[in-house]
């Protein structure tokens, strides 16, 4: 299995948020749809460093976030669509990614 440092920065994250808890019961996690990750690969990543940690063992909740950009031309921001990947407001090509790209936590649950 290889590497996958966002799973360990989440955990990391998630351990660092609840400082005064016994375990980490919920994790929440949004995931962009261009981030190149999918949800089960995630888990079974989870499964395995979350191990001897106080997340081990915690429901991961996924939120799919849309892919946004902005047009370096004209400022307009919209929801990209992969396939047209074009402004909505101009037309330029020249677009800035505001989200989707990546994978973060979003929020968590502790006991
Ligand atoms: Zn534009």
């Amino acid at each position: 299995m290889h590497e996958f440092p966002e799973v360990q920065a989440m955990i990391r994250q998630a351990c660092a948020q609840a400082p005064a808890a016994a375990r980490i019961t919920r994790l929440k996690i949004v995931v962009g749809e261009a981030s190149g990750h999918d949800p089960r690969h995630i888990e079974a990543h989870f499964a395995e460093a979350s191990r001897g940690t106080r997340a081990e063992g915690a429901a991961l909740e996924f939120i799919r976030e849309k892919l946004a950009a902005r047009c370096a031309a004209c400022g307009t921001e919209f929801k990209a669509d992969a396939v047209a990947f074009a402004c909505a407001g101009c037309g330029g090509t020249e677009l800035v990614i505001t989200a989707g790209k990546n994978v973060r936590l979003a929020g968590i649950e502790a006991e």
